[in-house]
């Protein structure tokens, strides 16, 4: 492919050119926002960019992918050692911190499909194999499987679902299909893996296949693996199935820390979050056996997927046995913890976190990001050494347990919830380097800060990130990855923070404000064995700067928001996404129930909070005679936006701006409370998402105006 081949071309020059870092290139050519001057912070942030390396970065990445480190094996704990060893040479005072979470771990995972005669058509699942990979044959990559599955043995007709999305599944209603007690076969894509299996067991079904079309990360897209990028026809994506969009972390323990010494009593039914039905992840290779031998209708506009025959809905012509025996137990995991107290404003903490496990050997998810984290580390280590010490605390946390639901992050968040107050904000990567194009997302107040970020990093192409990714979005708002309008007025897209990483319980539970950031491209070995050195080298980073970009730009959000002399949050940017997020759901409620719904508190209220942000920014502005007082009063605004009772059916989630959606879980829903209320066509429960809105931002305006 043309863009991968000058992709590589030029990381090559830029690698034999040695023109690491563009002279200059920490001056930033205006003063960024929370800095009355600058002047001694850029030459800090100058000797801080010129530290991690891209070569060191690679080693560092080779050694986390050397073996298979599913969270809570020997191998997991070897990647917990190292890291907490890289933690403590850059001077970090360093905590390994374990937890007792329930954990799946497969036993047997077997599935058969027959024809209509009893005749055999397939075995499954197939072993991971192509031509050459060096890794794929460790015994200890784990057999595909979903986390948080049910185990069961069960034989149904089959029936083809498309993503398993709502729409998907009324389509097949009005077919007059019915999926209940059969065996549900849907393609990965468009949603969270747990949505298809909830609504798969919402209508009845047994059992869940999920495959991974090549039209959707396959062949249809690019060559695959080893060829290029896309997956292969035996790669299989794992993943969980929690219902992640009810609550994540130890099915178990919301909203309480699974400690090890947590009693039993103390834990609850997984139940609420967890699918009763089973679901196995199959390659292409098993799946089309199974797609091509189904009768009934012939699929409608938008189902068709990659493989060459025609796709049938069933039920007919395929009936499948699928065997999961799950073994779950409660089993240690293991975040690492390190801090580096701040001066004058030791109480306020800088929180940076990554996850640490992987389903297999993870090169990309997430050990990328773990390479990028340890590099900026290094950095931050360099400048200790020479005697900085930032005003605010700094926190590094490598977690655990994040594929199987966000576990480690939560049950620490969970259990630091009165310090999360504190908490001044959580920079997070996860797919730190699938690629050259740079991505975040951030709550409204940050996404200003990570545009100021990305300015004064050179990228390894030519200028800053942030000119590379100013010119890759012109022309397409497909980053925004939520169901709220683009922002006005500005060059580049930030994202809205949904769900399916790391910041979900500092933002969406504890009100923490949040950035992510990564670097993405042509990525189809998600979840598979063949996420591993071999690939990322070949395909995504293969002189590791786009790594080194990464440790940069992470690293200065770490020091320019733990030094700044108030806090950076832009409130009249978050009172603007407001606004507009209202102006969207008075429309959609128009067309759904007539004007039958008042907006007009709200809308007061928000015009307040915009007023009372805009009052605010001018006194942010202005030299703080107590910097802390001040800072404190701009944090709080985003706890003011929690409801304490939660959202509608789920109150583990308190934040009324962001959630993921419930019948999405990756991508945002914003002000989530009233949008889902619309999209249930229940007036009286959006009429009362309206009111708690309402108080939520009369709340953060009166935190506003008490700033002085
Ligand atoms: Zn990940």
């Amino acid at each position: 492919m043309d863009t991968r081949k000058s992709l590589w071309l030029s990381t090559l020059l830029i690698a034999l050119s040695g023109a690491s870092l563009p002279r200059g290139a920490a001056q930033s050519s205006s003063t960024p926002f929370g800095y009355t001057s600058f002047s001694q912070q850029a030459s800090i942030e100058e000797k801080f960019l010129a530290v991690p390396s891209a070569k060191r970065a690679g080693e560092e990445l080779k050694t986390l992918t050397a073996e298979p480190h599913l969270a809570a094996t020997p191998e997991d704990r070897r990647t917990t050692d190292y890291v907490a060893e890289q933690f403590r040479a850059a001077g970090l005072q360093t905590q390994i911190v374990p937890y007792r979470v329930l954990l799946n771990w497969p036993k047997v995972v077997r599935v058969q499909a027959y024809d209509s005669a009893g005749k055999l058509l397939m075995t499954g699942p197939t072993r991971e194999h192509v031509e050459g990979d060096p890794f794929q044959d460790n015994p200890r990559v784990v057999m595909p499987f979903n986390g948080s599955s049910g185990s069961g043995d069960v034989v149904g007709d089959v029936v083809y679902a498309n993503y398993g999305r709502p729409e998907d599944f009324k389509e097949l209603e009005e077919h007059h299909i019915d999926v209940h007690r059969k065996i549900v076969i849907v393609r990965y894509g468009m949603n969270f893996r747990g949505v298809k299996v909830y609504l798969a067991e919402l209508h009845g079904a047994s059992g869940v296949l999920i495959y991974s079309d090549p039209h959707d990360d396959g062949y249809y897209k690019g060559d695959a693996y080893p060829q290029g990028p896309w997956r292969p026809e035996t790669g299989v994506q794992r993943g969980s199935v929690q219902y992640l969009f009810k609550y994540p972390g130890d099915p178990e323990t919301p909203g309480v820390a699974s400690t090890p010494d947590l009693p039993d009593s103390s834990r609850i039914s997984p139940d609420g979050n967890q699918p009763h039905i089973l679901s196995i992840p199959i390659s292409y290779h098993d799946a089309a056996p199974i797609l091509k031998a189904m009768k009934g209708p012939g699929v409608p506009e938008g189902w068709q997927g990659a493989l060459p025959f025609r796709y049938h809905l069933g039920p007919g012509g395929v009936r499948a046995h699928l065997v999961s025996q799950q073994d779950y137990q409660r089993r240690t995991i293991w975040d690492v913890i390190g801090t580096i107290p701040g001066t004058d404003l030791a109480n306020e903490q800088v929180i940076v976190g990554n996850h640490r496990d992987a389903w297999v050997y993870g090169a990309v998810d997430p050990s990328s990001g773990t390479a990028a984290m340890l590099e900026a580390i290094h950095g931050i280590g360099a400048l200790l050494k020479e005697g900085w010490h930032p005003r605010r605390t700094l926190v590094f946390c490598s977690w655990d347990a994040e594929e199987e639901g966000l576990i480690g992050s939560t049950e620490w968040v969970e259990q630091h919830a009165q310090e999360m107050s504190n908490a001044v904000a959580y920079f997070n990567t996860d797919v730190g380097v699938a690629g050259p194009n740079f991505t975040a997302a951030a709550v409204p107040s940050l996404k200003d800060f990570v545009r100021q970020v990305t300015q004064s990093v050179p990228s390894p192409v030519i200028g800053t990130v942030y000119q590379q990714w100013r010119q890759k979005q012109t022309g397409g708002d497909e980053h925004r990855a939520s169901n709220a309008p683009p922002e006005e007025g500005v060059e580049v897209q930030v994202a809205d923070l949904g769900s399916g990483s790391d910041f979900t319980p500092f933002l969406q539970h504890a009100g923490v404000p949040s950035t992510d950031v990564g670097s993405g491209g042509d990525y189809g070995v998600y979840h598979s064995a063949f996420d591993d050195y071999a690939w990322f080298v070949m395909n995504a980073d293969p002189h590791f700067l786009y790594l080194q970009e990464m440790a940069r730009v992470l690293g200065l959000e770490a020091i320019r928001m733990a030094d700044a002399d108030v806090l950076p949050y832009d409130y009249p940017a978050y009172a603007r996404s407001v606004l507009s997020y209202l102006n969207a759901a008075e429309q959609k409620a128009a067309q759904i129930d007539g004007d039958s719904l008042d907006f007009r508190a709200v809308r007061s209220a928000a015009d307040r909070f915009a007023a009372a942000a805009a009052k605010a920014r001018s006194l942010q502005l202005a030299p703080p005679h107590n910097p802390e007082a001040l800072d404190l009063s701009l944090r709080a605004v985003e706890t003011d936006l929690l409801s304490p009772a939660g959202l509608p059916n789920r109150p583990w989630y308190k934040h009324l701006i962001y959630a993921p959606g419930e019948f999405t879980g990756y991508s945002a829903v914003v002000i989530p409370g009233i949008n889902e209320a619309l999209d249930a066509h229940i007036r009286s429960l959006a009429q009362q998402q309206i009111t708690a809105l309402t108080e939520a931002l009369d709340r953060a305006t009166q935190t506003l105006d008490s700033i002085h």
